[in-house]
This record gives structure tokens, sequence and C-alpha cells, in this order.
């Protein structure tokens, strides 16, 4: 495999910048942030904003802090404190301090006094429909409020009255007092607090009044002397007003600088849209492997070092777009391929017996350890034993009574290698009653141990397969796209619950060779010539349960090299191509 972009961009414009800047002086040490909302957990998108702001600190010298943004307790909560810091450590960064928005509320409450004192913001009695409803359009200007006039002294009074808690929820707000007639509807006099009867879980109850968004963010970032302050495309018409707040209060203005939202087909990357999922019980919960949280992904076994990978190849851009999924699993493949350890299993067991097998003086057939490779790509991998015996289990549909001529696998008369065993000639079949097959018959060459054979002979296909009385029971997860649809969030009138995949996770019961019963979570794995499967935390039908994270299937790269799009749309669920 060969990676589609091996030169990673050494510039794009967000580096650019800030190359220039440092070059110019403008800054001395480069300061950036991730700063999550803790009222869900982070997904793949989120892992691009982190790879960004974490990689850009540290390719330039500087530090990147992570602060929570945690301005609104009507959605926050701890657990998603804690489970963001956790997931930032995963994708293997750490932050250089670690900050909460709502430290910063007295000082931001002083900025606030500070404008309102330079007339530069007022307590409006209308209720939020009413500001919303006068707002005005593209085409026309808003209506000011009546309360836009009162004096100074006045607001200060009501805004101490605001925060002292004397006012009902959405009683009054502060606004800016900006223009309202600008072009930019966020410039229209915008909310600057709200009253929010709450508790919060760093504050408690100290606070009846919260900061808006934007009324916090560049206060946040000012504070912390932030150089670059990176964040998505949707922030672009708040830049105005990000500007206006510093400079209007008199302090440290950092630069905000926006870049393309990350969008991966059959992925939703809202938390909002996530968390109807997971309310509404369409998903066992935040870390479901067909979720694309990084809790989700983490248990499906994607390695975080190919999350981050993919992160960095897709860059960053001005536009939105989306990326195909084969994308990002040509990433995690290419990943696992480097590091997993091969393994030998089956998910759709028939029996092979091996008639001119030895048997011993019990009459059982001997069982006789091969060597087995742990990785191909990895030579200091080593190597390992496995019982091979004259009664094995192969997949099902490695073998065809009646094959169509381009079926190269085990049929009647036909040699095939089982891998690091031994070639075997089918001899026959066993049936049941009603016709059902039962076992395939061969016979081995005892010549050919270790798979090859000393007079040169070759063999079409190479099999794989687990000993009968060895193997150990799995509960296999076969996961496929959550949605049926490429662009869940666009398609269907947005209806993304209408597309939720069915078939998105077929469950069966698999024989595993016995290493694989040593395997804890988290463990990664490739399932010879059928994915790469992580052994989850629990177990399921008393059998330890795996998960696979992607199929051995590159659809992506083979498309890219024919130089077209890629058909394939994940896995097939079918054991890899015809020859073995
Ligand atoms: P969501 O829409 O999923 O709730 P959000 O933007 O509200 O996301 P925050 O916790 O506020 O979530 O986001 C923290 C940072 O992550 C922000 O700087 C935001 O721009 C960035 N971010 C969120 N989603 C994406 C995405 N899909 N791609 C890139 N960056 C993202
Ligand atoms: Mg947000």
């Amino acid at each position: 495999m060969t990676d589609p972009n091996p030169q990673a961009p050494a510039s794009d414009f967000i580096r650019d910048r800030i190359r220039a800047d440092l070059e110019a002086g403008r800054v001395q040490q480069v300061v950036t942030r991730f700063p999550p909302e803790p009222n869900g957990y982070l997904h793949i998108g989120h892992a691009k904003a982190i790879t960004l702001s974490f990689s850009v600190a540290k390719e330039f010298g500087g530090r990147c802090n992570l602060r929570l943004d945690d301005t609104n307790p009507a959605a926050e909560d701890q657990e998603y404190v804690d489970a963001i810091k956790a997931d930032v450590r995963w994708l293997g960064f750490e932050w250089d301090a670690i900050y909460y928005a709502a430290d910063y509320f007295e000082q931001i409450y002083a900025w606030a006094e500070v404008l309102v004192q330079k007339g530069l913001a007022y307590v409006d009695d209308q209720t939020a429909e009413q500001i919303a409803a006068t707002r005005g359009t593209l085409t026309q200007p808003g209506t000011p409020s009546p309360c836009r006039d009162r004096p100074s002294p006045a607001n200060l009074d009501l805004l101490r009255r605001m925060k002292a808690g004397e006012f009902a929820d959405g009683e009054k707000v502060l606004r800016a007092k900006i223009d309202m007639a600008h072009p930019n509807l966020n410039m229209r006099d915008p909310v600057m607090y709200r009253i929010r009867h709450l508790h919060h879980q760093r504050t408690g109850d100290a606070w009846c009044i919260y900061p808006m968004y934007d009324w916090a963010h560049g206060q946040c970032d000012s504070i912390e002397g932030i150089t670059h302050s990176l964040c998505t495309l949707e922030f672009e018409h708040h830049r105005p007003l990000y500007d206006w707040f510093c400079d209007n209060i008199g302090i440290y203005r950092p630069q905000q600088i926006e870049f393309a939202r990350l969008n991966v087909e059959y992925m939703l990357t809202s938390k909002r849209k996530l968390l109807l999922l997971v309310e509404g019980g369409h998903v066992d919960g935040w870390d479901d492997p067909r979720l694309p949280t990084l809790r989700g992904l983490r248990r499906r076994g994607v390695p975080p070092q190919a999350l981050v990978a993919f992160c960095k190849h897709v860059g960053v851009a001005k536009f939105n777009s989306t990326h195909e999924i084969g994308l990002f699993e040509y990433f995690v493949r290419d990943w696992l391929n480097k590091h997993a350890a091969r393994r030998m299993a089956v998910l759709d067991p028939i029996q092979l017996v091996i008639d001119n097998w030895p048997r011993g003086a019990d009459g059982q057939p001997i069982v006789e350890m091969v060597e087995a490779q742990n990785n191909p790509e990895d030579p200091t991998a080593g190597a390992r034993q496995v019982p091979f015996s004259g009664e094995l289990l192969i997949e099902r549909d490695d073998f065809m009574e009646a094959p169509p001529k381009d079926f190269f696998r085990l049929a009647p008369g036909r040699e095939v290698r089982l891998r690091y065993g031994y070639f075997v000639t089918c001899t026959g079949v066993d049936k049941d009653a009603a016709g059902n097959l039962v076992a395939v018959r061969c016979s081995y060459d005892p010549a050919t141990k270790g798979g090859n054979a000393p007079d040169g002979r070759k063999v079409k296909a190479t099999i794989h397969w687990v000993s009968k009385v060895h193997a150990i029971d799995a509960e296999v997860h076969l996961l496929e796209h959550l949605f049926t649809a490429a662009d869940p969030a666009g398609a269907d009138g947005g209806d993304f619950l209408k597309l939720l995949n069915p078939n998105s996770r077929r469950v069966v019961r698999g024989k595993l060779e016995p290493s694989l019963g040593a395997a804890t979570a988290g463990d990664r794995f490739q399932f010879e010539r059928l994915g790469y499967f992580c052994r989850d935390a629990a177990d399921g039908q008393g059998a330890p349960r795996f998960l696979r994270t992607v199929s051995l299937k590159d659809s992506w790269q083979k498309a890219q090299q024919k130089g077209g799009a890629p058909k394939g749309t994940g896995p097939t669920g079918k054991p890899a191509g015809k020859k073995g």
C-alpha cells in the first residue's frame, strides 16, 4: 500500500499566515486552543480541530490550551468534561494548560460594565421573540428596541440587578449597542447576557446570568493570550463581532481564522444529531462502535494514529466538502496493516476432515503445532505456534461442490493450501439425511508442511482454518455504515432517522484460533482474509466479543489507481477475493 498523499502539504493558508506573523514579529510565540463545549462527546469532526490546533502549536514551537467552553449550563455536564479530556489524550495530544470559560465569568462581567459605561451596551426588556422579530432581514434593517436609548446609569443599575437575581429568566437581556442596520445580522445589537436561573457544574449558584458564545469566546481567547483562534467556517460571520468586542473593551485582540468543517460520508458530525441517536435508543450509547464519536471509533478499534493521519491528510480548506468514507478507511487499514497481529478465525464454519491424517492410540487425530507469522509487514512481530490437526474448520464459502469456472478454492478433486499448514485435496463430502453439507473430506500431502510442495507444484488458493477441538467461540460483530445514505443529514429532508441501516450490525458466532483467548479489551488483530477486528471490553453470549473495525477490501485506493470513483462503500461481510 502506498500513501495516497506522501507529501502532506508543507503549508496551507493557516500555517502561511502564522509563519508570516512570526517573521514580521507580530507574534512572538504561537498560542492556540481547542475550545469544546462540554455538552456532548467529541466526534471525528472535533478530531480535525484538535489535530489542527495542537499540531500547529507544536510545529511552530508554541502552546495549545484545552478550554472548556462552559458558558451555558443548560446542556453541560461534568461527565462530558471528563470524557473530552480523556478523548483528547487518547488522540495523543497533551494540552499545555487547561482552562474553563466559567473561571473568567467575573472578568467578562466586569467588561460588560465597561461597555455599559461607555454607552455601548444596554439592558433590553423585550422578550427573545420580540428581539428576533425586530432584527430585520438581509434586505431590511432591524427595528431599534424601545430600550436602546436608556441612559448608561440606568443600564448599569439594571445589569447589576440582573446579576443579583432580581429578575426572572427571559425578563431582560443585555445587548451590545452596535448598528441595527448593519449588513451583518450578528452586528444588530447582539445579546450579550441572558438570565438563566440554573446551577452550573463549576460555578454552582453564583451566577444567574450567563454570557452568549460571542460575548465570551473572544474575551476568553484574549485572556489566554491566544494568537491564532482557529475555528470552523460558520463563525466567519461572527468575526466582526469578535473583533468589535475586543476593540471596544480595549483589550488584546487575537486573530480568528476559520477553516472548513470535516464531513465524512455516512457519518453525522453534529453533537445535537448524535444526541438524538443516543437518546432515541437508536444506538447503544455514545460509544456505540457505529458512531463517529471518538468513543465509538475507539471502541471499534480505530487507532488514534490513523485518525490523526487522516485529519492531517485532509488538511485545512476554506470551503466545506464531504470526504469519501473510503479515504478514512484507507488510513485505518494502512495503520492496522503495519501494526495489527495476524490471527486465524472462521466466521461461518464447515468441517474439514483429513482422512489420511495420523491418529493416536486413542483413535483421535494427533495434534501438530505449525508456525504462523504474526505480521509479514513487521519482521519484529515474530511467529506463533498454532495447533493443526486432522479435524479442522474452514469458511463455508471457501468450498463449492459444483464450482463455476472462476472459483479457485476448495472443490471436489481440487488441491489448495491450508495457510501455514499443508496442501489438501478434496476427496468427497459428508451430508446429513436432508442433504446438507456437514463435512468436506480431504487427503493431505505430508511433504507440503509449511505450505510448499518439494516438487514445486502450485495451488491456486490458500485458505485459512482453525483446529476444531482447539478453537474458541467468539461473538463477532460485522459492522456496516449506520446509514443507508452517504449524506444522512442532507438526504430525505434531513430526517436521518429514516435512513438508519437495519443491517448496520450483523452478529455471528465464530471460531477463533486459541491464542485469541488471551486478547484483552482494545487489542486489534487482522483475522486473515476477513478484516481487522478489535476485542471489545464486553463479552457476548458467554464468549469474547470482537468487533470488525474495517474489512480488508480497499475500494478507495483501487478506484484511485483506476482513476474512477470508489464504488464499494464498505465491508461486504464476505471473505476476501476468490483466488484466496
Ligand atoms: P457540534 O455542531 O457537533 O455540536 P460544535 O461546533 O458545537 O459541534 P464545540 O464543542 O463547540 O462543538 O466545538 C469545539 C471546536 O470543534 C470548535 O472550534 C468547532 O469549530 C470544532 N468543530 C466542531 N465540529 C467540527 C467539525 N465537523 N469539523 C471540524 N471542526 C469542528
Ligand atoms: Mg459550538
